[in-house]
């Protein structure tokens, strides 16, 4: 459907149906309409007379940009519906005009033609004031493209002139006559071809200049500036290109160093496995090399331990012996450096069975009031020497029974309990149990051992809980120790899940304190014997009376593998008043006690042939044809961890004692024992 215009003609300029010459007055210019650029100078002041006419005074150097804003201006002035459904006349003032590259007046030419066909409207004739000659040959090559006749006046004035005195446009649009002869014409051609396939050649290199005058001016000048313009196509297209190709250099040269960069990461991946590969084999080498040495130190200090037995009973023998002055004085300096050699081994040995990873992973029900009698048992007299207090202080909602590794707990603050001895000349020893949480299945406590001693000073707190590590050995070398107490303490309470701290100020005090977990055993899993069972020494007085007619006189069976173990303790026995008979394992046992009546067997555990347990266990089973299957057993080993001592009991033994064996020990063991006889 072809569009339908209001009659608004050229010929009838009017407003509103009657004749009215046209002013500038007369023309609406909204302010959203029109546009100015300060930076530039670049103007479009656009105005209305509503369906009639629409004018535009441009100016400055037109660049793309500039316009494009402009153009938001025009479109606004369009949405105004304004001009609609109509043809008007177009004033387009170009008298300010500097410069517009070509690109604009497309952009410019191209808007309008959509705008026009946007609101159904068109002008019908548009008057140019003030243009150039350039820009005059120019709009003649736009006007079929904007379907528009052009008439070019010198000002607006002029224009509006025209419009009010319709008689005048005929000689505005008056077709001049020109004659041109085909010699021109054929130039022309000539020319035009050159310049669009020499892409070297100019313009006016080809001196193709012509007068004002010569009838192809115009058409010249629109090919110049043609000319000019595809120059300039050329000229970007071929920047365009030549940024193009540096790209893709760049982008090339990119991709090799990345390439380079990627062999370069994948390298240093591959070094980075070989040395994880390396490093964990190293770790793996050095477990096995931790292993060997703790089997090595566990295995040196047990064959130690063996010959010093020996020599501490043999110098609590010689120490019981008449000795004159110096005698004493030599056999005590024995004692007492034979004394620290064994703690120092037990240390030595509790540390390796750590280090090997050797820890028993077994729990086992424990009574914590009775455990702590147990390190008030043997260490009061330590401190007691030194004038000191030790006070034990367990919240009474701490259940009696728990379970968890009572010989580690123990273990652990007996180290605690001896370094607060050790490191305190006056005051006291707390050691202290409250809980930290309790849920229905667990426990959890905070343990502390708090003394009154020397302190440690700022800073040195960390170096203490590292093996070795004496801070002051002058108060070692008075008391003794190995820079191993804290070490193996640590490792217990970490083993059950806990971790050490210590709060200490020097010359004031310490506090050495941990938390551990421990489970709650449920009432019916508790029985009698493990609420008043000690961890340490089971004491049994339930033991059956003897025969009186087998009670023999004060004789012993010691079954025991070791010839010098079986000096020592025959010597200290003896010293006692008591007989002795020696089997060398539990057959030799067995057999003599089918033939004699003792009243204690003294079994030592690990021996050839048949060991302590097998023996114990056939002695009780009734069936080996001793003469007192009921006799009372006591295991004596260098092995006193938990396991043996459940293991003994369990055999069936009566008792416990650890080598080496003290004569103190002996003598409470026999008082113990034997006082039953009559
Ligand atoms: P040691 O066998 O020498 O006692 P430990 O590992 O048990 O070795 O202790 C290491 C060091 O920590 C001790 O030599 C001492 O300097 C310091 N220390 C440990 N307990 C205490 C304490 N209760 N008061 C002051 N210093 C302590």
């Amino acid at each position: 459907m072809s569009p339908t215009f209001k009659n608004a003609t050229r010929e009838s300029p009017n407003i509103n149906g009657t004749r009215h010459p046209v002013s500038i007055e007369m023309i609406r210019f909204d302010p959203e309409w029109q546009f100015e650029d300060q930076a530039s100078g670049v103007f479009y002041k656009n105005g209305i007379i509503p369906n009639k006419l629409f004018i535009t005074y441009l100016g400055g150097v037109i660049n793309p940009e500039c316009a494009n804003k402009a153009l938001e201006n025009l479109e606004n002035m369009f949405g105004y519906g304004l001009l609609h459904n109509c043809e008007y006349i177009r004033i387009a003032d170009y008298n300010e005009v500097i410069s517009a590259p070509f690109t604009t007046r497309i952009l410019y030419a191209n808007t309008l033609n959509r705008l026009n066909s946007k609101y159904n409207c068109r002008p019908s004739i548009t008057y140019i004031c003030g243009a150039s000659i350039l820009l005059k040959t120019m709009l003649r090559l736009f006007s079929s493209y904007v379907k528009q006749q052009f008439i070019f006046v010198p000002s607006v004035q002029d224009a509006l002139h025209i419009i009010n005195t319709p008689q005048t446009i005929a000689i505005a649009e008056k077709d001049q006559q020109i004659t041109i002869s085909q010699k021109e014409i054929d130039r022309f051609a000539s020319l035009c071809g050159e310049l669009l396939f020499n892409e070297t050649v100019t313009f006016e290199e080809n001196n193709y200049s012509v007068s004002p005058e010569n009838p192809l001016h115009d058409l010249y000048t629109i090919i110049t500036l043609l000319n000019d313009d595809l120059k300039e196509l050329r000229k970007t297209e071929k920047e365009q290109k030549f940024k193009i190709e540096e790209s893709l250099d760049q982008s090339r040269m990119l991709n090799s160093r990345l390439a380079v960069e990627k062999k370069n990461v994948e390298e240093k991946e591959l070094i980075q496995q070989i040395l994880i590969d390396n490093l964990n084999q190293a770790k793996i080498d050095a477990e096995i090399a931790i292993k060997a040495k703790s089997e090595f130190l566990a295995n040196i200090s047990h064959e130690i331990i063996t010959p010093l037995h020996a020599v501490i009973g043999m110098t609590e023998l010689l120490c019981c012996t008449p000795l004159n002055d110096e005698q004493k004085s030599y056999a005590d300096t024995i004692q007492i450096s034979t004394q620290l050699l064994h703690q120092l081994l037990n240390n030595i040995l509790d540390f390796s069975i750590h280090e090997s990873g050797k820890l028993d992973t077994e729990k086992s029900l424990f009574n914590i009031q009775k455990l702590f009698d147990d390190v008030l048992s043997l260490l009061i007299d330590e401190a007691l020497k030194k004038g000191l207090q030790l006070t034990f202080a367990i919240v009474p909602s701490v259940p009696e029974v728990l379970s968890g590794y009572p010989a580690y707990l123990l273990k652990a603050i007996l180290n605690l309990v001896q370094n607060a001895i050790k490191f305190t000349n006056k005051g006291e020893i707390v050691v202290s149990v409250e809980t930290v949480s309790e849920s229905p299945d667990e426990i959890s406590l905070r343990i502390s051992v708090k003394d009154s001693g020397i302190g440690i000073p700022d800073g040195k707190k960390e170096l203490i809980f590292q093996k070795f590590t004496q801070l002051d050995s002058s108060a070692t070398r008075k008391q003794g120790g190995t820079g191993l107490g804290l070490t193996i303490a640590k490792q217990l309470i970490e083993f059950m899940g806990g971790k050490l701290d210590v709060i200490s100020r020097e010359n004031e005090g310490s506090e050495f304190w941990f938390t551990a977990s421990f489970i709650k055993p449920k009432d019916n899993n508790i029985s009698n014997s493990d609420r008043t069972s000690l961890p340490c020494q089971e004491r049994h007085h339930s033991q059956q009376p003897l025969d009186k007619t087998l009670t023999p006189i004060n004789k012993i069976l010691l079954v025991e593998d070791n010839i010098i173990n079986q000096r020592v303790t025959t010597a200290m026995l003896n010293k006692l008043d008591f007989e002795v008979e020696i089997a060398a394992n539990g057959v030799e046992a067995i057999d003599a006690l089918k033939e004699k009546v003792y009243s204690l067997v003294i079994m030592d555990l690990q021996m050839p042939i048949m060991g302590g347990i097998e023996a114990t266990q056939e002695i009780r089973s009734k069936k080996s044809g001793v003469l007192n299957p009921d006799i009372t057993i006591v295991a004596m080993t260098a092995n006193s961890t938990m396991e043996d001592k459940k293991n003994c009991k369990d055999a069936g033994m009566n008792d416990f004692i650890s080598k080496p064996v003290m004569m103190p020990t002996l003598q409470e063991l026999l008082n113990k024992w034997v006082t039953a006889l009559p």
